[in-house]
């Protein structure tokens, strides 16, 4: 019978020394510049400074990127025929046979993992010690997915029959980790895929795609069964989404996403996890330096770029009185060192695109009774750099404090007890993770039992759930569909449909 492997003493996914060892490894064809011998800082330096240049010139990213564009219902019918036949064979597959298929695929991403951590880092503006274990992410997705595989061969009492051909449409914020662990689950299930990848980020998708697609082929797997394709988001991409041929279609991106696609087809199977509007709660319990340190990281990794950053942090009673708290914080974001991923110093990077429309009015607008306590400046002329920000004032009810920006701004909101902070956290419309700091049992326990969020972190930061430990996934509007919690069981069963056995006789 299933049951979900791991719990805490389940074996730990890939040891943190492995991702920084991983920065000087060199990859053939892609990586000739990297210093694997000289692990110095000057050394790093020169190979960050090739990265954009070689990621231009990259004849992987390139055919990849070039071959799969899309422009046609009649290519598109194509695609998504011949994928679909080649579903229906691999679902012939036994559990275990496909299971081993994506431990292969694992080892494959760790093979690769130079060159992911290059594209994502020329590309979507990841600094090295974001994308890194951003592979490691893909790669436990890998592993965990075909220990899952395996253990659909073992269920006892129902039919289980896969969708024969999953949609992803992965964000660009998680441009490996998460194309990497929708599609794995979809193959895992025993489905076929369609990947397309998220406009910012496609060549870290084609270079993805093409690691899985080689270690697919070399073990044997049916020819099509990864499609990486490119559809411009307009008619085209409607019918991509609409199109008969799709059984499930797996989302990772805004609410509003999610409600298009559902507006083209009200019955669309959607597994979708959608936005957030976090929060980190500090009692005066905490121990604070360590909220400190887990608020600034919560708040300003990958520019605040993630469903799961900290965007709120609530202060509660003497915290909120005291300087303390406060002038640490400040301190320690003002000293945060900015710029592009190609510096091995730089610890915030880029905003994927120029800052516009909502984030631009986050990073430039104060609304009634906020003041900046560290102002965000523009720092060059592409729009895409900013120093982060942190605004104090914000009020309950506020744009501020109901609204995702995704970048890099934190609100400060106070509170005078911890039930007070908990029904702000509550009061937005989104429940994708939620953090407390406290050392005092039964404040963690009335805040377990009362916060509305699918991911809850206890004296660490809010982003990062680790595969297999911390299936990840929301509640309220950071959840449409099915919305079961990709890196669980259920994701994988949400991928396909179960019959009961016939009664026994
Ligand atoms: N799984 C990621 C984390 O735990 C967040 C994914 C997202 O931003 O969509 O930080």
């Amino acid at each position: 019978p299933l049951s979900l492997p791991g719990g805490l003493d389940a074996p730990a996914p890939h040891r943190v020394a492995d991702r920084y060892a991983a920065v000087e490894r060199p990859h053939p064809g892609h990586f000739e510049n990297t210093p694997d011998s000289d692990p110095s800082v000057a050394a790093v330096r020169e190979w960050g400074a090739g990265i954009h240049a070689r990621v231009a010139s990259s004849t992987l990213g390139e055919r990849g990127v070039q071959q799969a564009r899309l422009t046609s219902t009649d290519q598109l019918t194509t695609v998504l025929d011949r994928v679909r036949t080649a579903g229906g064979t691999w679902a012939g597959w036994s559990g275990a046979a496909r299971g081993a298929v994506l431990h292969a695929v694992g080892d494959a991403l760790e093979a690769n993992r130079a060159a992911l951590v290059e594209v994502m880092a020329a590309e979507a503006g990841k600094t090295i010690d974001q994308a890194d274990p951003e592979v490691s992410e893909a790669i436990d997705f890998a592993h965990f997915y075909g220990e899952l595989a395996a253990q659909l061969d073992e269920v006892d009492g129902a039919t289980y029959t896969p969708a024969a051909l999953t949609l992803v449409t992965p964000p660009w914020n998680f441009p490996v980790a998460i194309p990497a662990g929708s599609t794995l689950a979809a193959l895992a299930a025993g489905s076929a895929v369609v990947l397309k990848p998220a406009p910012p980020a496609e060549r870290c998708g084609a270079v993805l795609a093409s690691v899985i697609e080689t270690a697919l082929d070399a073990h044997g797997a049916p020819a099509d069964l990864l499609a990486f394709v490119q559809v411009a988001e307009d008619e085209l991409g409607k019918e991509l989404i609409t199109a008969p041929q799709v059984d499930r279609v797996i989302l990772t991106g805004a609410y509003e996403t999610a409600e298009l696609f559902r507006s083209f087809r009200p019955d669309l199977p959607l597994l979708a996890e959608t936005s957030g509007k976090n929060a980190i709660i500090v009692t005066p319990s905490a121990d604070l330096d360590l909220a400190v340190k887990d608020v600034v990281a919560s708040a300003f990794g990958h520019a605040g770029q993630k469903c799961s950053a900290a965007s709120l942090v609530v202060l509660v009673g003497s915290v909120a009185r005291s300087r303390r708290f406060r002038s640490q914080l400040l301190d320690a974001v003002s000293s945060l060192t900015v710029g592009y991923p190609s510096d091995p110093t730089t610890q915030m990077g880029p905003v994927i695109e120029p800052a516009a429309g909502k984030l631009l009015e986050g990073l430039t607008t104060l609304g009634a009774g906020e003041q900046w306590a560290v102002t965000p400046k523009r720092l060059d002329d592409t729009g895409r750099l900013w120093s982060p920000g942190v605004r104090g004032g914000v009020r309950r009810g506020s744009a501020f404090h109901r609204t995702e920006y995704f970048g890099p701004i934190l609100g400060i909101m106070t509170a005078s007890t911890l039930d007070e902070a908990i029904d702000i956290v509550n009061e937005v419309d989104y429940g994708l993770t939620s953090g407390l700091h406290s050392l005092d049992p039964a404040e963690i326990g009335t805040w377990l039992d009362r916060i509305q969020a699918g991911n809850l972190y206890v004296n660490r930061g809010i982003t990062g759930a680790i595969v297999r430990r911390q299936p990840f996934g929301g509640w309220k509007k950071s959840a449409v569909g099915a919305g079961t919690k990709a890196g669980g069981l259920n994701y994988l069963l949400g991928l396909g449909s179960w019959s009961t056995a016939p009664a026994q006789t």
